[in-house]
C-alpha cells in the first residue's frame, strides 16, 4: 500500500497564504480528520476550521479534496490552504506527520508519482520542471510549448506502426501505402536531426548563456565588466595584473538569461598566483558559450586574439579608442569602448544581443534527446528492409529503445534535481 504523503507546495514564510498537498490513500481520511467533517463533496472547495491532533483549532482554511485519477498524480489529493505563517506552518507539519500513514514528501515526489501513474512522461516532466524554474518570458514559453508537445517522438513512431500495421493487414492492395510509410521514416529522420539542433539553442535558453571577458591585464576589462553590469561591481585599478580571480554576475540581455564573467588577465609571468590566473582564463574560455575579447587599442598587442577558439563565437573589443591616433573603421564582431567615459558600450550590449539571437534563435526547443540517436539508426535500419514484419519489429524496437527513457532512474533523477518539495 502506497504511502500518504504531504507538502508544502507555496513559497517561502511568511505569505498571506501556505498551501499544503496531500496525494495517496489517506488524503481524504486525513483531510476529514483536520476538518472534523464527516463528508467531503469531491472538487468542491469549502472553508474550514482546522484542528491538530489534541482537537485545538490552529486556523481557519480553505480546502479541498480531489480524488484520484484525474488529479496531477492519478491519486486521492487534498489541498489544504492555510495562512502562511510560521507557527501554522510548523503545526500543520506536525499534525499531518503524526497521521497514520501519512509522511513527509520528498523534492518532486508527487511529479515522481504522476510519471509511475502513468500521468504524464519523462518529456513532460522535463518541461515542468523548466517551467518551474523559468525566470524569463522565453523559458517559460518553452517549457509550455514542450509540456503541450510531450512526447514527440513516440507519437510519430507510434503512427508510422499503426500504417504498417494496416498495410499488413490489407497486403498487395494497398502497395502505395509502404512508399507512404518510407517517406514518413524519411521525413521522421530530418525532423529528429532539427529537434537536435533546436534542442541544443533550447538548452540555452533554459540553462542561460555564458559570456567570459578576457584579456591582458590593465587593457580595461574590469571597466568594461563595470559598464555591462550597470555598476561598479569589479574592482578597477591600474596596477597590471590585479584582477587575479574571476569575478561574475547574472543578468538578462536580449530577454535571455547570462552570466558575465571577468577572469583573470591573460599575461605570461612567473609569479605563480598570475600563473595560475591565466590557466583559469583559458579554461574559462573554453567554458564559454561567448567570448569577449578586449584589447587595447592604443597598443600593438593583438596576441589574445590568436588564442581564442575558434568555435565558440567570440566579439573583439577595442577599448581605450580615446588613446588612438586616427578613428578606426570598424567590422565584422569588433567594438571600439572607452569603457572609462561608457563610449561603445551600447554598440557592445548591441552586438551581444545579436549573438545571443544566433545563439538562442527564436525556433529553440526544449527536447529530451536522451537515446535519440539509437532511435535514428534503427529508422535508418527500416528504410533498409523492404519486409513489412521486419520493417514492423524493427520500430517497435525503436519505440522501446525510446520508452526506456520512461524507466531511466538516472534520467529521472537528473530531472528531478528542477523539482522542489511540494511539486
Ligand atoms: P583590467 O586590468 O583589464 O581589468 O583593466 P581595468 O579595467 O582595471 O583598467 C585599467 C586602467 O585603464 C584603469 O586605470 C582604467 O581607468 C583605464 N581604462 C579603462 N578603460 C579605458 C579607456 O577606454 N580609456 C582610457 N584612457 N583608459 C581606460
Amino acid at each position: 500500500r502506497m504511502s500518504t504523503i504531504f507538502a508544502l507546495s507555496s513559497g517561502s514564510l511568511p505569505a498571506a497564504l501556505a498551501i499544503f498537498r496531500l496525494s495517496g490513500p489517506m488524503s481524504k481520511g486525513t483531510l476529514m480528520r483536520i476538518t472534523k467533517k464527516k463528508e467531503l463533496l469531491p472538487r468542491y472547495m469549502f472553508y474550514s476550521k482546522i484542528y491538530d491532533c489534541t482537537g485545538q483549532v490552529f486556523d481557519s482554511a480553505m480546502a479541498a479534496y480531489l480524488p484520484g485519477p484525474s488529479t496531477f498524480t492519478g491519486e486521492d489529493t487534498a489541498e489544504v490552504f492555510v495562512h502562511g505563517s510560521v507557527a501554522v506552518v510548523d503545526r500543520m507539519t506536525e499534525t499531518l506527520s503524526s497521521l497514520p500513514g501519512m509522511r513527509h514528501a520528498t523534492a518532486g515526489e508527487f511529479t515522481k508519482r504522476a510519471l509511475l501513474n502513468g500521468k504524464i512522461s519523462v518529456h513532460e516532466m522535463n518541461a515542468l520542471g523548466a517551467l518551474l524554474q523559468s525566470t524569463t518570458p522565453r523559458q517559460m514559453e518553452q517549457a509550455n510549448r514542450a509540456l503541450k508537445q510531450g512526447d514527440w517522438l513516440h507519437k510519430s513512431i507510434t503512427r508510422l506502426r499503426c500504417k504498417l500495421a494496416i498495410v499488413a493487414d490489407f497486403g498487395e492492395d494497398v502497395t502505395s501505402n509502404i512508399d507512404e510509410v518510407r517517406r514518413e521514416l524519411e521525413a521522421l529522420l530530418i525532423e529528429i536531426k532539427e529537434k537536435r539542433r533546436k534542442g541544443l539553442a533550447g538548452e540555452r535558453v533554459r540553462k542561460g548563456v555564458k559570456i567570459v571577458l578576457v584579456g591582458r591585464p590593465n587593457v580595461g576589462k574590469s571597466s568594461i565588466f563595470n559598464r555591462l553590469c550597470g555598476f561598479d561591481r569589479a574592482i578597477v585599478s591600474t596596477v597590471p595584473g590585479t584582477t587575479r580571480d574571476s569575478l561574475e554576475i547574472s543578468r538578462i540581455i536580449g530577454g535571455i538569461n547570462v552570466t558575465i564573467e571577468d577572469t583573470a588577465g591573460i599575461h605570461y609571468s612567473n609569479n605563480p598566483v598570475e600563473k595560475d590566473g591565466i590557466k583559469r582564463s583559458m579554461q574559462k574560455m573554453n567554458e564559454a558559450d561567448v567570448i569577449v575579447a578586449v584589447v587595447d587599442a592604443s597598443r600593438e598587442d593583438r596576441e589574445i586574439l590568436h588564442i581564442i577558439p575558434s568555435h565558440i563565437p567570440h566579439i573583439v573589443v577595442f577599448n581605450k579608442a580615446d588613446l588612438m591616433d586616427k578613428k578606426p573603421s570598424i567590422e565584422g564582431s569588433q567594438v571600439y569602448t572607452i569603457a572609462t567615459a561608457s563610449d561603445g558600450c551600447e554598440s557592445l550590449e548591441k552586438k551581444l544581443e545579436e549573438t545571443l539571437m544566433e545563439l538562442c534563435p527564436p525556433y529553440a526547443e526544449l527536447t529530451l534527446t536522451a537515446g535519440v540517436s539509437e532511435v535514428e539508426k534503427l529508422i535508418e535500419e527500416c528504410l533498409s528492409h523492404n519486409d513489412i514484419g521486419l520493417m514492423n519489429e524493427i520500430l517497435q524496437m525503436a519505440s522501446e529503445v525510446w520508452g526506456r527513457a520512461d524507466t531511466n532512474e538516472q534520467l529521472i533523477s537528473d530531472i528531478m534535481k528542477n523539482f522542489c518539495i511540494g511539486k
